[in-house]
Protein backbone atom coordinates (compact mmCIF):
# COMPACT_ATOMS: atom_id res chain seq x y z
CA UNK A 1 0.00 0.00 0.00
CA UNK A 2 2.80 2.14 1.00
CA UNK A 3 4.35 1.74 -2.44
CA UNK A 4 1.39 2.50 -3.93
CA UNK A 5 0.80 5.79 -2.48
CA UNK A 6 4.54 7.09 -3.12
CA UNK A 7 3.69 6.74 -7.14
CA UNK A 8 1.38 9.31 -6.56
CA UNK A 9 -1.62 7.63 -7.98
CA UNK A 10 -0.23 8.44 -11.82
CA UNK A 11 1.06 4.92 -13.02
CA UNK A 12 -2.56 3.11 -11.42
CA UNK A 13 -5.24 2.21 -13.07
CA UNK A 14 -8.44 1.57 -10.63
CA UNK A 15 -8.45 -2.03 -11.26
CA UNK A 16 -4.74 -2.01 -9.44
CA UNK A 17 -5.74 -0.14 -7.12
CA UNK A 18 -8.47 -2.16 -6.02
CA UNK A 19 -7.17 -5.25 -6.03
CA UNK A 20 -4.73 -3.43 -3.49
CA UNK A 21 -7.53 -2.78 -0.97
CA UNK A 22 -8.89 -6.17 -1.14
CA UNK A 23 -5.82 -7.99 -0.67
CA UNK A 24 -5.13 -5.33 2.47
CA UNK A 25 -8.50 -6.16 3.95
CA UNK A 26 -8.33 -9.82 3.42
CA UNK A 27 -5.24 -9.36 5.50
CA UNK A 28 -7.50 -7.89 8.07
CA UNK A 29 -9.48 -10.58 8.54
CA UNK A 30 -7.36 -13.08 8.77
CA UNK A 31 -5.19 -11.46 11.75
CA UNK A 32 -8.12 -9.59 13.13
CA UNK A 33 -10.29 -9.13 15.88
CA UNK A 34 -12.25 -11.92 15.09
CA UNK A 35 -10.07 -14.82 16.43
CA UNK A 36 -6.77 -13.09 17.33
CA UNK A 37 -3.65 -15.45 18.44
CA UNK A 38 -4.00 -17.03 21.57
CA UNK A 39 -0.46 -17.26 23.48
CA UNK A 40 0.73 -20.91 24.76
CA UNK A 41 1.82 -20.61 28.30
CA UNK A 42 1.63 -23.27 31.34
CA UNK A 43 0.71 -25.85 29.20
CA UNK A 44 -2.77 -23.75 28.42
CA UNK A 45 -3.52 -21.32 26.06
CA UNK A 46 -4.18 -17.50 27.21
CA UNK A 47 -6.54 -15.34 25.12
CA UNK A 48 -6.74 -11.68 25.82
CA UNK A 49 -10.54 -10.75 25.41
CA UNK A 50 -12.18 -7.21 25.42
CA UNK A 51 -14.99 -7.04 28.62
CA UNK A 52 -18.04 -5.74 28.61
CA UNK A 53 -20.25 -5.01 31.03
CA UNK A 54 -24.17 -5.58 30.95
CA UNK A 55 -25.84 -3.19 32.54
CA UNK A 56 -29.93 -4.06 33.18
CA UNK A 57 -31.37 -4.51 29.91
CA UNK A 58 -34.26 -6.29 28.47
CA UNK A 59 -34.99 -8.00 24.81
CA UNK A 60 -38.73 -7.62 23.59
CA UNK A 61 -40.50 -10.05 20.54
CA UNK A 62 -42.49 -8.08 18.12
CA UNK A 63 -45.65 -8.53 19.82
CA UNK A 64 -44.38 -6.68 23.45
CA UNK A 65 -42.73 -3.50 21.20
CA UNK A 66 -46.26 -3.27 19.89
CA UNK A 67 -48.11 -3.41 23.58
CA UNK A 68 -45.85 -1.61 25.15
CA UNK A 69 -45.26 1.17 22.56
CA UNK A 70 -48.03 1.20 20.32
CA UNK A 71 -48.86 -0.49 17.47
CA UNK A 72 -46.59 -0.16 14.30
CA UNK A 73 -43.46 1.07 16.24
CA UNK A 74 -40.55 -0.30 15.54
CA UNK A 75 -37.52 0.09 17.84
CA UNK A 76 -35.03 2.78 17.42
CA UNK A 77 -31.36 3.09 17.72
CA UNK A 78 -30.00 4.34 20.30
CA UNK A 79 -26.18 2.91 19.99
CA UNK A 80 -24.05 -0.04 18.50
CA UNK A 81 -23.12 -2.33 20.74
CA UNK A 82 -19.74 -4.02 20.55
CA UNK A 83 -21.49 -7.23 18.40
CA UNK A 84 -22.42 -6.70 14.76
CA UNK A 85 -25.76 -5.71 14.04
CA UNK A 86 -26.63 -5.82 18.18
CA UNK A 87 -27.48 -2.22 19.62
CA UNK A 88 -29.03 -0.18 22.38
CA UNK A 89 -32.64 1.38 21.42
CA UNK A 90 -33.46 4.29 22.23
CA UNK A 91 -36.66 2.90 23.66
CA UNK A 92 -37.10 2.19 27.81
CA UNK A 93 -39.30 0.75 30.11
CA UNK A 94 -40.14 0.24 33.68
CA UNK A 95 -39.84 -3.04 35.28
CA UNK A 96 -42.12 -4.29 38.36
CA UNK A 97 -41.21 -6.44 40.59
CA UNK A 98 -42.69 -7.70 44.21
CA UNK A 99 -41.21 -4.95 46.25
CA UNK A 100 -40.89 -2.44 43.92
CA UNK A 101 -39.67 -1.03 40.65
CA UNK A 102 -36.99 0.19 38.24
CA UNK A 103 -38.11 2.98 36.49
CA UNK A 104 -35.71 2.89 33.33
CA UNK A 105 -34.90 -0.48 31.81
CA UNK A 106 -33.16 -0.12 28.43
CA UNK A 107 -34.55 -2.31 25.39
CA UNK A 108 -31.65 -3.79 23.72
CA UNK A 109 -32.44 -4.63 20.04
CA UNK A 110 -33.63 -6.26 17.38
CA UNK A 111 -36.53 -8.02 18.75
CA UNK A 112 -36.49 -11.70 19.45
CA UNK A 113 -38.89 -14.66 19.47
CA UNK A 114 -39.87 -13.79 23.24
CA UNK A 115 -39.07 -11.30 25.66
CA UNK A 116 -36.07 -10.99 28.43
CA UNK A 117 -35.10 -9.14 31.55
CA UNK A 118 -31.74 -9.44 32.46
CA UNK A 119 -30.88 -8.02 35.89
CA UNK A 120 -28.12 -8.01 38.46
CA UNK A 121 -28.35 -9.57 41.53
CA UNK A 122 -28.68 -6.10 43.29
CA UNK A 123 -31.44 -5.14 41.29
CA UNK A 124 -33.24 -8.78 41.63
CA UNK A 125 -33.15 -8.31 45.51
CA UNK A 126 -34.39 -4.18 45.03
CA UNK A 127 -37.59 -5.69 43.45
CA UNK A 128 -38.09 -8.16 45.99
CA UNK A 129 -37.47 -10.88 43.30
CA UNK A 130 -35.18 -14.00 43.88
CA UNK A 131 -33.79 -14.75 40.31
CA UNK A 132 -31.76 -17.67 38.81
CA UNK A 133 -28.88 -17.65 37.02
CA UNK A 134 -29.72 -18.60 33.28
CA UNK A 135 -29.05 -18.09 29.34
CA UNK A 136 -31.83 -17.27 28.50
CA UNK A 137 -35.61 -16.14 28.94
CA UNK A 138 -36.61 -19.93 27.55
CA UNK A 139 -34.92 -21.30 31.12
CA UNK A 140 -37.78 -23.13 32.58
CA UNK A 141 -36.04 -21.57 35.98
CA UNK A 142 -36.72 -17.98 34.68
CA UNK A 143 -39.49 -15.96 36.52
CA UNK A 144 -42.40 -13.49 36.22
CA UNK A 145 -41.85 -9.94 36.12
CA UNK A 146 -43.91 -7.31 34.54
CA UNK A 147 -43.40 -4.40 31.98
CA UNK A 148 -44.54 -0.92 31.58
CA UNK A 149 -44.27 1.18 28.39
CA UNK A 150 -45.56 4.37 27.48
CA UNK A 151 -48.65 2.44 25.29
CA UNK A 152 -49.06 -0.57 27.09
CA UNK A 153 -47.98 -2.95 30.20
CA UNK A 154 -47.36 -6.97 29.67
CA UNK A 155 -46.45 -9.94 32.20
CA UNK A 156 -43.75 -12.04 31.20
CA UNK A 157 -44.67 -15.78 32.65
CA UNK A 158 -41.74 -17.07 33.47
CA UNK A 159 -41.57 -20.91 33.62
CA UNK A 160 -39.82 -21.19 30.25
CA UNK A 161 -41.93 -18.66 28.15
CA UNK A 162 -40.05 -14.96 28.40
CA UNK A 163 -38.77 -14.13 32.06
CA UNK A 164 -36.53 -12.26 34.52
CA UNK A 165 -32.97 -13.98 35.59
CA UNK A 166 -29.61 -12.90 36.17
CA UNK A 167 -27.14 -13.85 32.86
CA UNK A 168 -24.68 -16.31 33.38
CA UNK A 169 -21.15 -15.07 32.52
CA UNK A 170 -20.13 -15.48 29.10
CA UNK A 171 -17.82 -15.50 26.43
CA UNK A 172 -18.78 -14.39 22.94
CA UNK A 173 -17.28 -16.20 19.73
CA UNK A 174 -17.24 -16.60 16.43
CA UNK A 175 -17.66 -20.64 14.80
CA UNK A 176 -14.22 -19.89 13.21
CA UNK A 177 -12.56 -18.29 16.57
CA UNK A 178 -14.29 -21.81 18.76
CA UNK A 179 -12.74 -23.98 16.09
CA UNK A 180 -9.25 -22.16 16.50
CA UNK A 181 -8.78 -22.38 20.14
CA UNK A 182 -10.47 -25.82 20.39
CA UNK A 183 -13.38 -24.89 22.07
CA UNK A 184 -16.91 -25.80 21.34
CA UNK A 185 -20.35 -23.62 22.29
CA UNK A 186 -21.36 -24.77 26.22
CA UNK A 187 -17.73 -25.29 27.37
CA UNK A 188 -17.00 -23.52 30.62
CA UNK A 189 -13.44 -21.20 30.96
CA UNK A 190 -11.79 -19.47 33.61
CA UNK A 191 -11.03 -16.05 33.12
CA UNK A 192 -8.31 -14.14 34.85
CA UNK A 193 -8.96 -10.29 35.58
CA UNK A 194 -5.40 -8.25 36.77
CA UNK A 195 -5.59 -5.19 38.63
CA UNK A 196 -6.37 -3.78 41.76
CA UNK A 197 -8.55 -7.15 42.71
CA UNK A 198 -6.57 -9.76 40.95
CA UNK A 199 -9.55 -12.70 40.50
CA UNK A 200 -10.04 -15.49 38.33
CA UNK A 201 -13.63 -15.82 37.93
CA UNK A 202 -14.78 -19.77 36.94
CA UNK A 203 -17.86 -21.18 34.67
CA UNK A 204 -17.53 -18.68 31.81
CA UNK A 205 -19.96 -19.70 28.90
CA UNK A 206 -18.67 -20.11 25.77
CA UNK A 207 -21.40 -18.73 23.33
CA UNK A 208 -20.70 -19.67 19.98
CA UNK A 209 -22.11 -17.76 16.38
CA UNK A 210 -20.85 -17.01 13.19
CA UNK A 211 -20.19 -13.31 13.14
CA UNK A 212 -19.79 -12.72 16.45
CA UNK A 213 -16.53 -11.50 18.13
CA UNK A 214 -14.42 -12.16 21.01
CA UNK A 215 -16.08 -10.62 23.64
CA UNK A 216 -16.72 -11.00 27.64
CA UNK A 217 -20.00 -10.05 29.37
CA UNK A 218 -20.37 -9.93 33.01
CA UNK A 219 -22.77 -7.78 34.79
CA UNK A 220 -22.79 -4.62 36.96
CA UNK A 221 -22.43 -6.24 40.16
CA UNK A 222 -19.66 -8.86 38.65
CA UNK A 223 -17.46 -6.12 37.08
CA UNK A 224 -18.19 -3.67 40.55
CA UNK A 225 -16.71 -7.03 42.38
CA UNK A 226 -13.59 -7.22 40.59
CA UNK A 227 -13.06 -3.81 39.97
CA UNK A 228 -13.11 -3.21 36.22
CA UNK A 229 -15.19 -1.16 33.61
CA UNK A 230 -16.66 -1.84 30.65
CA UNK A 231 -13.88 -1.93 27.69
CA UNK A 232 -11.13 -3.17 30.17
CA UNK A 233 -10.00 -7.00 29.24
CA UNK A 234 -9.41 -10.39 30.73
CA UNK A 235 -7.30 -13.28 29.67
CA UNK A 236 -8.95 -16.21 28.93
CA UNK A 237 -7.64 -19.16 29.83
CA UNK A 238 -8.12 -22.23 27.62
CA UNK A 239 -6.98 -25.93 28.42
CA UNK A 240 -5.03 -27.71 25.68
CA UNK A 241 -6.79 -30.45 24.99
ZN1 LIG B 1 -23.55 -11.47 25.88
Amino acid sequence: MEQLAFRNGAALNLDQISQAVIARLAQIEVAGEDSPEPIERNGRLELTVPIGISVRHLHLCDEHVAILFGEGHSLTVYNELYQKGYYAAKEQVMVVGKRRCIETVRVLGPTRPYSQVELAQTEALQLGLKLPIATEGADPACKPITLVGPQGVVTLPGGGKGGAFIARRHVHMSDVAARRYGVKNGDLLDLFIDGARPTTLHGVLVRVKAGWRNEIHLDTDEGNAVGIRNGQTGTLIIPIK
